[in-house]
């Protein structure tokens, strides 16, 4: 008799661990159900402040695979608008909500793959029922945005509240849009992501295209006209507004797995171990946004809710259960994200996440450009490294510039995941031509620079920090 596998989540990670399970296990030995509550499947939530700009035309573009791929070339059985409400361990049945129709169902699984993602943060002034408001969570939360800003009146002012990547990323679409745009952030600085210095440079870019920045400020309430939102109240005063955009980040989704008694770690996370089997639930598998992972450079449980891992994790998470062996060993913090043409990178540690795991320091930040200097668009690029002292092991980087500064951070990811010493990355045999990079590469002055910050530092007790 085939066995079968349960999955809760349709997207990234639950659709890539159903796919890559079937790829080694037919019918015939292994059923597979998957329930997702909302309208579609493997979608690309990161690309909807690019649907939402208009840069991407059609929402259906940013689906990878329609539910109906799953079915007729991949014969998994997507049950849509199914809301799972329970799990039952012992009975190794889920519950799950017909949301269209109305009604239960239940299915018996041998395996389960938990993969119901994060929860956005939605504080009390933003559970309203007031019109124009709105998260981006999924593709049905931007589809709504998207009929509010098509709408009669046409919205010409936003707010978007809260300044992680996501909240850059839509501040940046609405002005595309053409709309007049405000950012509220409590914390000191956008793009926390960063250290503050490099942060600065991203505020500017920002207020560069128009973006009005409202740093260090809270929000503490909406206000209405005839049903429709028309300001954000702020310990700083009233903010008109047509439209308010949430960006105030995410939590793991896992009030379905604790209380079906799975282990949540320190980060809020389900814990699971490399080959994503749930910690102490045989058969039971999670991947994702719901879980926590390791930091390769702290050693600390981490929170990183991000599709490239959502996706990998998933994959790994498939190929075990296939039959396969396959690991996911951990994450070391590389993002990127644009705002217009500037590019933002990060890897590693901070310099806050450094000190905090105990390490010593050395930071550097280098200004280049992204080209030779005499060729044309030649542009400014910012590189900072932190690297461990007396070591010289990379520890964390980032990169603020115009183009090829996002995908730099790769090569540093590269280099902090092996290990290098900023001493090593000296000699990297990187590529150079005039139209890429100036002939002393943007990341190998820094490197140049965090070694003789380094032996400048020697006998000192204090972190060593330098700009140039
Ligand atoms: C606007 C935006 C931009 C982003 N940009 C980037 C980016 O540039 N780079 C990057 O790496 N990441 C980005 N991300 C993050 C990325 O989209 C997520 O990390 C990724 O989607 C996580 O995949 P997942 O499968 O774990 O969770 P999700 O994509 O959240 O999928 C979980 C699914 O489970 C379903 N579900 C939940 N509970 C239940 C239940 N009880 N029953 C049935 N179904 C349920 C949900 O409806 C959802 O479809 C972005 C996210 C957003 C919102």
């Amino acid at each position: 008799m085939a066995q079968r596998l349960v999955v809760i989540g349709g997207d990234a990670a639950g659709m890539a661990a159903a796919s890559q399970a079937r790829r080694r296990r037919d019918r015939s030995d292994l059923e597979i159900v998957a329930f997702e509550r909302g309208h579609h499947t493997s979608y690309s939530a990161c690309g909807i402040p690019y649907w939402i700009s208009g840069m991407v035309a059609d929402r259906d573009q940013l689906v990878a695979r329609a539910p109906a791929t799953f079915r007729d070339e991949f014969d998994i059985d997507v049950r849509l608008r199914h809301e799972v409400t329970a799990i039952d361990l012992d009975r190794r049945e889920v519950v799950a909500r017909d949301l269209d129709r109305g009604g239960e169902v239940r299915e018996r699984f041998d395996d389960l793959v938990y993969a119901a993602g994060a929860v956005p943060t939605k504080p009390a002034w933003a559970d309203t029922d007031m019109g124009g408001v709105f998260g981006v969570q999924t593709l049905d939360d931007a589809g709504a945005l998207r009929d509010w800003l098509d709408g009669d009146p046409t919205p010409r002012r936003a707010v978007v509240v809260g300044g992680g990547y996501i909240g850059v990323e839509m501040a940046e679409a609405l002005v595309q849009r053409g709309l007049s745009v405000t950012l509220v952030e409590k914390a000191d600085q956008p793009m926390a992501t960063v250290d503050p210095d490099m942060a600065a440079l991203v505020a500017t870019a920002m207020r560069g295209i128009g973006i009005d920045i409202r740093t260090g400020v809270g929000v503490t309430g909406l206000d209405q006209r005839d049903g429709r939102v028309s300001a954000v109240i702020t310990d700083d005063g009233p903010v008109p507004t047509d439209v308010v955009v949430l960006g105030l980040g995410v939590r793991p989704n896992t009030a379905l797995a604790e209380a079906a008694g799975l282990p949540v770690g320190p980060s809020g996370g389900i814990r699971v171990d490399r080959r994503m089997r749930v910690v102490g639930a045989p058969g039971v598998w999670a991947a994702g946004d719901c879980v926590e992972s390791l930091h390769l450079v702290s050693g600390l449980p981490v929170h990183v809710p991000l599709g490239t891992h959502a996706n990998k994790q998933g994959r790994v998470a498939g190929i075990n259960l296939g039959g396969g062996y396959a690991t996911f060993p951990g994450v070391i913090g590389t993002a990127v994200t644009k705002v217009c043409e500037l590019e933002v990178g990060r890897t590693g540690l901070r310099e806050r996440d450094a000190t905090a795991s105990g390490f010593e320091f050395v930071s550097v930040v280098a200004e280049s450009t992204n080209r030779a200097g005499y060729y044309p668009g030649a542009r400014p690029m910012t590189v900072k490294l932190i690297a461990e002292r007396p070591s010289g092991r990379l520890l964390g980087a980032q990169i603020v510039g115009w183009s090829e500064a996002a995908k730099r951070i790769d090569t540093l990811a590269v280099a902090l995941w092996n290990g290098m010493t900023v001493d090593e990355m000296t000699s990297l045999d990187l590529g150079y031509a005039p139209p890429y990079a100036p002939v002393w590469d943007p990341v190998l002055i820094a490197a140049r620079k965090a070694v003789d910050a380094l032996d400048r530092s020697r006998g000192q007790t204090e972190p060593v920090g330098g700009h140039g």
